[in-house]
């Protein structure tokens, strides 16, 4: 390989020492697509640059939240102010709500929103309040959707349609566990037998509205009117965690994008420019309550962190609906170049794609939920991994995962990346 990854390899090493597997989130120590983990040092725009001095045109955009790219000046000079200041004093400040009154204008569903650190606090705080609010027990997610990692939502796969699911990890209690009810995305019939079955005490369904942690897999049509439907006429809630898809698919995220309005929606990622910061909001007369104005707790020392909330602002206030025509644009220019490249090459693909967020699967397809996920060729996608490194292109280390397009990728990187894809089926077959 021409590139080198020594002392990305050695720092690797000592990480091991002190850090559990050498990494504080999994899926950055590569073990999927076999390789070590690349170090970066410095991001610009589009570019990321590692420790041995490689330079690559980055799509995983610290896993979705760089939807303006690295080290926007905007932001960091604002981050700048900010910091001189102080940063942080667990007590309210005005960038707060300037922030939340943002999001409002922006999410006609979201009344009032109450911020948080990551995007698992938001979904974990969201259901606690919906089974406080309906004051029922049992919540419906979608196998292969991820929701972050709160105990009731690591729950794996069941075998059938309202199957009780088993812990995904151990640590999670099965009486945790047993109140997940898990079925099958894009397919409403297993929406609707788990209603039948369990119906009077689920509080809510939790869903991604464009599946975006089984590779990129839209709703088809009707699906997200249908949860809908069913959620109101069986008094639960519908809870769309937008933490992927919220300010990237579109201005208004994407219940905005299918016109669709949930009872609550969870964000994070963009919202907070790439700080740490979630966020979950909704109606108001389900939202307040929350403590201090109800009863239901949930709290946080740095929530509203001063910096987070300025990153968050003026990432947010650099998309305007044009970024988004922009977005659409890049996706469909790079979709268009990876299909031709895969015809070409003869190769079994399916590519998923809803604006910036690009699904390109080694399976013949089609994807509409995660049994059809899985069933593509993941060695096939590790080499691939391994080959757009080589080739300058840092995509997602993984199958599951799509990639994201940021309003500074060029149409320099564009073709970059077309030709990199090109070249890496290539090798594939050869
Ligand atoms: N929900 C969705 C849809 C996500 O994609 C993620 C993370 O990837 C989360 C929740 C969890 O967010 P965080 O990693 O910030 O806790």
């Amino acid at each position: 390989m021409s590139h080198r990854y020594e002392k990305s390899i050695n720092a690797f090493e000592e990480a091991k020492k002190v850090i559990p597997g050498g990494v504080n989130s999994p899926v950055r120590a590569l073990k999927s697509v076999e390789m070590n983990p690349i170090y970066f040092e410095r991001g610009a725009g589009s570019k990321v640059y590692d420790l041995d001095g490689n330079e690559f045109v980055d799509y995983v955009a610290s896993w979705g939240p760089l939807v303006a790219g690295h080290a926007h000046p905007q932001v960091v000079e604002a981050l700048k102010k900010v910091t001189e200041n102080g940063t942080s004093f667990g007590a309210p400040t005005l960038i707060e709500t300037k922030l939340a009154q943002l999001v409002v204008d922006r999410v006609p569903a979201v009344d009032i929103v109450r911020m948080v650190n990551s995007g698992t606090e938001a979904t974990m705080s969201a259901l606690r309040l919906a089974r406080g609010y309906t004051k029922k027990n049992k919540i419906i997610k979608f196998i292969g959707c991820y929701h972050g990692h709160a105990d009731s939502l690591l729950i794996k796969a069941g075998s059938g349609v309202a199957t009780l699911a088993l812990p995904d990890s151990p640590g999670v209690p099965e009486s945790i566990a047993n109140h997940t009810i898990t079925v099958h995305y894009n397919d409403l019939e297993s929406v609707k037998a788990a209603f039948e079955q369990f119906g009077g005490d689920i509080a809510a369904i939790i869903v991604e509205p464009v599946a975006g942690n089984m590779g990129v897999v839209p709703p088809q049509p009707g699906f997200l009117e249908g949860l809908r439907s069913i959620t109101e006429e069986n008094g639960a809630l519908l809870i769309f965690d937008e933490v992927m898809t919220g300010f990237r698919v579109d201005y208004g995220c994407a219940q905005g994008r299918f016109n669709i309005a949930p009872d609550l929606t969870c964000f994070g990622k963009v919202i907070g420019g790439g700080l740490p910061v979630g966020a979950y909001g909704g109606k108001k007369e389900i939202m307040e309550q929350v403590a201090p104005v109800g009863p239901i707790y949930q709290a946080g020392t740095l929530s509203g962190n001063p910096l987070a909330m300025t990153a968050g602002y003026e990432t947010l206030s650099l998309m305007t609906p044009e970024s988004y025509e922009l977005l659409e644009e890049k996706g469909a220019y790079l979709e268009q170049g990876i299909r031709h490249n895969a015809e070409k090459h003869g190769i079994p693909y399916t590519i998923n794609r809803v604006g910036s967020m690009v699904g390109f699967f080694f399976n013949e397809g089609p994807v509409h939920n995660f049994q059809q996920a899985s069933a593509s060729n993941l060695k096939r996608f590790a080499r691939y991994f391994q080959l757009m490194a080589e080739y300058g292109v840092y995509i997602p280390p993984s199958q599951y995962e799509g990639m994201f397009i940021s309003i500074v990728h060029t149409q320099e990187d564009l073709d970059f990346t077309i030709q990199a894809n090109d070249r890496a089926l290539e090798t594939l077959i050869a």
